[in-house]
C-alpha cells in the first residue's frame, strides 16, 4: 500500500527506486586483553590502518575535489592526530587490542569534545565515521558506508559523512534519503553540491525496509512508500515537464516582465568553478574561502597559496562578477590555530568577523591576496565579512579593507538578526549586503543547523525569516544598495520568487540549483512575486507561508 512521509528535501528532483541502507555501523570490538609480547606488533597494525585509512580519505577527496575534498582531508588529519595515536599506542601497552584501542581512543577524544562543547554534530559524525574506518580495517570487515551494488538505489542513512557524500555515484545512487541533518547541514550542501535529489530529517528514514521502492521527491521533502503506478507515472510526467523547461530556459537570471535578478553560484575553491560556469552561474555570490584554510588545521595558507586559488576564480569569470567571503572560522567550522578551546557555546562566541578582528594579521593576508589576485584583471570584484552585527564590525572590516588598499566594493552578510534590524545603519559603512539566511534562521530561532530536530524551525519559510529578509532589502534599496541572498534558501525556486518580491537583488546557490531557479522565476512576473511575498509573509507557518506563495503565484 502507498504512503506518505515528509522530510525536508534539500536537493531538487525525483528518484524511484528500492531502499538501500548504508553499510551498518562497525561493532564494538570486544575488550580482550593480549599479552606483553604482542603489544609493539599490535601498535604497528594500528599505525598501518590509521595510515591506510588517511589515504583512503585523502584519495576520495582528490577524486570528488571542491569542498568535498577539504572535508575529506580535515578527516584525513583527524586520523592520523598525533595525541590521539599516543592515546591509542598507551592503551595498547596495556593490554589492548588495536581495534579496541582505536575504539576507545575515539570514545575519549569525542567525549572531550563534547565536553568542551567545541564541535558541534557535524563534527562528532566526521570523528565517529574516521574511527568506523579504521576499526572495520583492523577487523577486517567491510568499511562501512556506500552499498555495494552494480543496481541504482535509493540511499537510506541515518546520516551521511562527506567521506559517503563525497563518493555518492550519481549514476548508481538515485537519491538519498537521511533521518538526521538539517537543511543547511554539510550533508545537503554536499548534496546540492552533486546534484543527487535528497530528503533529510526524516524520522523513521531507518525502518524503511531493505529493498523497498520509494519515489524521493527533493523539492517538496515527500516520500512516497511503494508509490502506485499511476504515483509514478505523475512524478515522472512532472520531472520530465521540468527538464524540458529547465533545458528550454538559459541566459541571465530574470522574472517573465523582464526585471534581472543576477544568478550567481556558491563555490568552497576553483574546483567548484567548472560546474558554476556549465550552469550558466553568472558569476559567484559566494566563495566560501574557508575550505582553503581546511588543509592545515595549523597555520593559514600562505599569501602565495591564496593568489593563487583566487585568481584562479577571478579568472573564470572575466567581466562577471565575484564576491569573497573573507575567512568564516568557529562554531561548525573550528580551526586549531584561531577559534577558542574553551567557548561554552561556539556559536556564540568569537566565530567569523570576530575571529578576524582577534587576528588582524589573518585578514590582512587574505585581503593583500585578493588584491594581489585581482591585479590586472576585468573582473568586478566585491569582498564581504560573515557575521557582522553592528555598524561598528562593519566599519572595522571597510576600515581592513582599505588599509589593504583592496580595489572592490565591500560588504557585509547579514546572518545576525540586529544586522537585518539595523541594515541601515550598516549600510552606512558597505556598499551592500548579502543574505545568509542559513545562520540567520538559526539565530533568529535559536535553533541549531546541525540538529535535525530542530529542523522546523531552519526552514527559511519561516514568515518571521522572511521579515528580516525584507527589513535588509528595503533598507538596501532606501540606500541605494545591493541586497543579495546567499544562504541555501535561494535555491528553492518557489522561495527565490519570493525573495525576488521581497526586493531581493541576486540570488546565489550551488551550481546544481541555478537551472531550476531560473527556469521558475522566469515564469512569473515581479508584481506576481511580490503579492507571492505579501501572502508569504502574512502567514503564521512556514507551511502555511509555502502554501501562500504557490497559490498566489499558481493563481488559485
Ligand atoms: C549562511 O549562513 O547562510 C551562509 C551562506 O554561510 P555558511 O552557510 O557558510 O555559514
Ligand atoms: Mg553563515
Amino acid at each position: 500500500m502507498e504512503t506518505t512521509l515528509r522530510g525536508v528535501g534539500v536537493s531538487h528532483g525525483v528518484a524511484i527506486g528500492e531502499v538501500r541502507h548504508m553499510g551498518t555501523a562497525v561493532l564494538e570490538p570486544p575488550a580482550k586483553q593480549i599479552p606483553a609480547d604482542e603489544a609493539e606488533r599490535e601498535q604497528g597494525r594500528a599505525r598501518k590502518a590509521v595510515e591506510a585509512v588517511a589515504a583512503d580519505l585523502t584519495a576520495r577527496g582528490n577524486l570528488a575535489g571542491g569542498e568535498a575534498q577539504a572535508v575529506l582531508e580535515a578527516q584525513a588529519m583527524m586520523a592520523q592526530d598525533p595525541e590521539l595515536m599516543a592515546d591509542v599506542d598507551r592503551r595498547i601497552a596495556v593490554g589492548s587490542t588495536a581495534e579496541r584501542a582505536v575504539y576507545d581512543a575515539f570514545a575519549a577524544y569525542r567525549e572531550l569534545l563534547a565536553a568542551a562543547g567545541e564541535y558541534l554534530a557535524g563534527r562528532v559524525a566526521d570523528l565517529d565515521d574516521v574511527r568506523n574506518r579504521i576499526v572495520a580495517r583492523l577487523l577486517g570487515v567491510p568499511m562501512p558506508g556506500v552499498p555495494d551494488s552494480d543496481e541504482p538505489y535509493v540511499l537510506v542513512a541515518r546520516d551521511l559523512a562527506p567521506a559517503d557524500t563525497a563518493l555518492l555515484d550519481p549514476t548508481l545512487v538515485l537519491g538519498f534519503v537521511t533521518e538526521e541533518g538539517g537543511p543547511t547541514s554539510h550533508s545537503a550542501i554536499l548534496a546540492r553540491a552533486l546534484g543527487v535529489p535528497a530528503v533529510v530529517a526524516l524520522p523513521g528514514a531507518g525502518e524503511l525496509a531493505e529493498g523497498t521502492v520509494i519515489a524521493v521527491d527533493g523539492s517538496t521533502g515527500e516520500i512516497f512508500v511503494n508509490p502506485s503506478e499511476e504515483k509514478k507515472e505523475q512524478l515522472a510526467a512532472a520531472a520530465a515537464e521540468r527538464k524540458a523547461a529547465l533545458a528550454a530556459s538559459t541566459g541571465p537570471g530574470a522574472t517573465a516582465d523582464g526585471h534581472k535578478v543576477p544568478l550567481l553560484a556558491n563555490i568552497g575553491g576553483p574546483a567548484d568553478v567548472p560546474a558554476a560556469v556549465e550552469a550558466g552561474a553568472e558569476g559567484v555570490g559566494l566563495f566560501r574561502t574557508e575550505f582553503l584554510f581546511l588543509d592545515d588545521n595549523k597555520n593559514a595558507p600562505s599569501e602565495e597559496k591564496q593568489v593563487e586559488a583566487y585568481r584562479q576564480v577571478l579568472e573564470a569569470f572575466p567581466e562577471g562578477r565575484v564576491v569573497v567571503r573573507v575567512l568564516d572560522a568557529g562554531a561548525d567550522k573550528p580551526l586549531d590555530f584561531l577559534t577558542p578551546a574553551d567557548e561554552p557555546n561556539p556559536a556564540l562566541g568569537v566565530r567569523g568577523l570576530r575571529t578576524l578582528l582577534d587576528h588582524p594579521e589573518v585578514l590582512r593576508t587574505q585581503l593583500t591576496a585578493l588584491a594581489k589576485a585581482a591585479e590586472g584583471l576585468p573582473v568586478y570584484l566585491e569582498v564581504m565579512a560573515p557575521m557582522v552585527a553592528d555598524r561598528a564590525d562593519a566599519k572595522a572590516f571597510a576600515d581592513a579593507c582599505r588599509e589593504a588598499g583592496l580595489r572592490a566594493k565591500f560588504g557585509a552578510m547579514v546572518e545576525i538578526p540586529s544586522a537585518a534590524l539595523r541594515a541601515r545603519s550598516i549600510l552606512q559603512e558597505v556598499e551592500f549586503l548579502s543574505l545568509g539566511t542559513n545562520d540567520l534562521a538559526q539565530y533568529t530561532f535559536a535553533a541549531d543547523r546541525q540538529v535535525g530536530a530542530v529542523s522546523r524551525l531552519q526552514d527559511p519559510w519561516q514568515p518571521a525569516l522572511l521579515d528580516l529578509v525584507a527589513l535588509s532589502a528595503e533598507a538596501a534599496k532606501a540606500e541605494g544598495k545591493s541586497c543579495g541572498v546567499c544562504g541555501e534558501a535561494a535555491s528553492d525556486p518557489l522561495l527565490a520568487c519570493v525573495l525576488t518580491g521581497l526586493g531581493v537583488t541576486s540570488l546565489s546557490m550551488g551550481a546544481a540549483s541555478i537551472p531550476y531557479v531560473r527556469a521558475t522565476l522566469a515564469k512569473y512576473t515581479l508584481a506576481q512575486c511580490e503579492r507571492a511575498a505579501a501572502a508569504a509573509r502574512a502567514a503564521d507557518s512556514a507551511e502555511e507561508a509555502r502554501n501562500a506563495a504557490q497559490a498566489v503565484l499558481s493563481g488559485e
